[in-house]
């Protein structure tokens, strides 16, 4: 054999994981990836205007784990964003920040109810508090109440309809959660120490995570055309394979949709180049929260920090419900009980086989982040790495 170790998908953690084990644990790894292209949703290349493009949809790294910030910059440098990263929503128009804080509060209303407003908000929550909406709801005082309606329906209710195709009280509240009312006047859409975009693209950090002597990529193969699962047993090319298999793709997938394909959610991204220097006015990001059936436009000059192109690129997001048809991606899992217990089963079947390893937002269907998603893979090759020599 080979290989000792084989990882499926080559995005963030099966990356991660595979650099861990090639390199701290000396092992073979065998990187399979389906598409063309390695570094999954975060792939980034240049377009036929030479602006530098992000093919699955705004990625901007954050993170407050140290150790996912110095493992990482191992293999790139970085364009850290000097204010953070910030976001507005455009309303009928007019641009606010996103997350609501106590600077959007004082745009939207007049300055005698805002420092009340603002008062009351300090003193129910604390100053540098973060609630999210569905939190701030449930609040009994009427002036409070009344902000929590005004962020429900101009942040939240029509963005979250046209993300997921249901309102926010019929989401796990956790999706929400992820971009709480800030009680503060931090206009950053996160909060972390660490935020922005490789120099030179994601693309080139992860070519260097797999540039290693013991990794093999092979992409455009389906995991499937070289594995196969037999009872308890994975098999490679005609051979049984002892050796631990990450698979980071869609667990149903694997077990050919058995019981019925798991419900995600998916993207259509519209490109467009104009040929003007500037299309929002400086803006990375902006959220259409009251109108639109798109989400968000990225601008990518100022996500990237690129300069001297000539125009200027944007990306518009239309989602739509994943129907498991050709050329469709599943970007975003739909966490809620009925979906986790189909995901439980499909689990099931791969308890009774100890070297199969799920990582990732497809594999754990759950919605990570890349710092925690990175985090994960490094704890999971750690493992597996003592779990052979102790
Ligand atoms: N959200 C919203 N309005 C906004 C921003 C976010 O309603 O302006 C909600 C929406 O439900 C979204 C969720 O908060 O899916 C999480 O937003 P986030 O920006 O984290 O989504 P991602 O960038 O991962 O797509």
């Amino acid at each position: 054999m080979m290989y000792d170790s084989i990882v499926i998908g080559a995005g963030i953690a099966g990356c991660t994981a595979a650099r861990q084990l090639a390199e701290k644990g000396n092992r073979r790894v065998l990187v399979i990836e389906k598409r063309d292209h390695i570094g999954g949703n975060c792939y980034d290349k240049p377009d036929e205007f030479g602006i530098l493009v992000h093919e699955y949809g705004p990625h901007i790294f954050h993170t407050d784990l140290e150790e996912v910030f110095c493992y990482l910059s191992r293999f790139t440098e970085w364009n850290l964003y000097e204010n953070g990263h910030q976001v507005v929503a455009n309303i009928e128009g007019r641009l606010i920040p996103i997350p609501f804080n106590l600077n959007t509060l004082h745009m939207v209303y007049e300055k005698e109810l805002a420092d009340t407003l603002e008062k009351k908000l300090i003193d129910a929550y604390g100053m540098g508090s973060r609630v999210p909406i569905m939190k701030l709801r449930e609040n009994k005082d009427p002036q409070i109440q009344e902000i929590a309606q005004y962020v429900y329906e101009n942040v939240f209710l029509k963005y979250t309809m046209k993300q997921w195709g249901q309102k926010p009280e019929e989401i796990n509240p956790q999706v929400t959660g992820r971009v709480p009312v800030l009680i503060s006047y931090d206009n950053r859409y996160f909060q972390d120490r660490y935020q922005g975009v490789p120099l030179n693209g994601f693309t080139p950090m992860f070519e260097r995570m797999l540039d290693h002597e013991n990794i093999t990529v092979r992409t455009e193969i389906h995991a499937k055309e070289l594995l196969s699962f037999n009872g308890h047993e994975i098999w490679y090319e005609g051979e049984k394979f002892e050796g631990d298999v990450i698979y980071t793709g869609e667990l149903d997938e694997l077990f050919d949709c058995q019981y019925g394909r798991l419900p995600y959610r998916s993207l259509r991204f519209d490109f467009e180049h104009l040929d003007q220097e500037d299309f929002q006015d400086g803006h990375s990001v902006v959220n259409y929260t009251v109108s639109e059936e798109f989400t968000r436009i990225t601008e990518f000059k100022y996500l990237t920090g690129q300069k001297g192109a000539k125009g200027t690129t944007i990306v518009r997001e239309y989602p739509f419900a994943y129907s498991g048809r050709e050329g469709e991606i599943p970007y975003y899992a739909i966490m809620n009980p009925e979906n986790e217990a189909l995901y439980e089963k499909y689990k099931k079947l791969t308890a009774g086989i100890p070297n199969m390893h799920l990582l990732g937002r497809l594999a754990e269907y759950k919605y990570y982040n890349m710092d925690a998603m990175a985090a994960k893979a490094l704890k999971l090759a750690d493992k597996l790495i003592q779990s052979v020599t102790v």
